[in-house]
């Protein structure tokens, strides 16, 4: 693990911008029970017994008292410091320390511990490597395949922007799923991710097909950035032209005063309806409504992408 000390500012590049507003009154369908189960407590001891960091909390997920209640948690391997500076993401940015070459073997462990039928490994930005982590992320895979045979593997990776070979390095190492979040539509890219290209990302999810077209590919949308509804059917037409087999959408909330500002609230019809149209334009899975995130369900939704598949199959 490189976690350093919590004093250091969290998102300094932000710390100087003005303050963006903040939409207050959340609505019920949106409020959690807070995470204090004794399942909750027992997770939290695996993740700090080996030494690693989860997206769970440094996304400040809203779901962290549910997931990790079943021992559900989302590891976030290479640090927990982040090269780029998306406006909508609470992980801590600045410039990352060294890889931990103990960490492929931690997260084996901590999945073992876990007893997961199902793991989701994702990881910050890490564009000061040559390969952006590739590597490093083959080996997690690796490593968690050797000790856990029975347990599928999905993994959340960055754009890997500018880093050739590294999207098939990961695909190499056989993950299940290979989900690469587009996060929002691409009129919104600027503000929202202006690290990242829409196209680039898109063009990732179809590459990973073409590499391995047996493999699961998944990304994910936040909703509420404002956004349109047939912008966001014109990004689901993207992903079914990338052969994209699952989406989820999710809403989005604001993480601080410095990031980005809630549009709206979606509300759980809205959701319904994205998820009736994406059904429609041919997804296998689809899983969109306000407390949806990448990892949420993880599990369960993949046996159901593997049925569904087979269903289109005709088996
Ligand atoms: S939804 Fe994902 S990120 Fe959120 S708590 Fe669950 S596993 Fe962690």
């Amino acid at each position: 693990m490189t976690s350093l000390p919590d004093d250091r500012p969290r998102h300094p590049e932000k710390a100087h911008r003005p303050d963006q507003p903040v939409r207050r009154g959340k609505p019920d369908w949106l409020r959690v029970k807070a995470p204090n189960s004794p399942e909750y407590a027992a997770t939290r001891k695996i993740m700090r017994d080996n030494r690693l960091i989860t997206v769970c909390e440094e996304a400040a997920c809203p779901n962290v008292g549910e997931c990790w209640a079943k021992g559900h948690a989302t590891m976030m391997i290479m640090g927990d410091t982040c090269t780029r500076a998306c406006a909508f993401c609470n992980v801590r940015t600045g410039l990352p320390g060294p890889l931990d070459v103990l960490e492929p073997a931690n997260v084996a462990s901590a999945v073992q511990k876990l007893g997961l039928a199902h793991v989701v490994i994702t990881s910050v930005d890490r564009d000061d490597l040559a390969d952006g982590g590739a590597a490093h992320f083959a080996s997690v895979i690796r490593a968690v395949r050797e000790e856990n045979p029975a347990t599928s593997i999905e993994v959340l990776t960055p754009d890997f922007l500018r880093k050739p070979g590294a999207i098939a390095q990961v695909v190499e190492a056989r993950p299940d799923v290979y989900n690469h979040n587009l996060e929002t539509v691409p009129r919104l890219y600027p503000g929202v991710r202006p690290g990242a290209r829409y196209f680039s990302s898109l063009r990732l999810l179809q590459q990973v097909k073409e590499i391995d077209p047996a493999m699961f590919t998944k990304s994910g949308l936040m909703a509420g950035l404002g956004e349109s509804r047939e912008e966001m059917l014109q990004v689901m037409d993207d992903l079914r032209a990338a052969d994209v087999d699952f989406l989820t959408i999710g809403q989005y909330l604001q993480p601080s005063v410095k990031h980005h500002p809630i549009d709206r609230f979606v509300t759980p019809d809205e959701f319904a309806s994205l998820a009736d149209a994406a059904y429609a334009k041919g997804f296998l899975m689809v899983s969109a409504s306000p407390l949806t995130r990448s990892s949420y369900h993880a599990g369960d939704d993949f046996i159901r992408l593997r049925a569904a598949r087979l269903a289109h199959l005709g088996r």
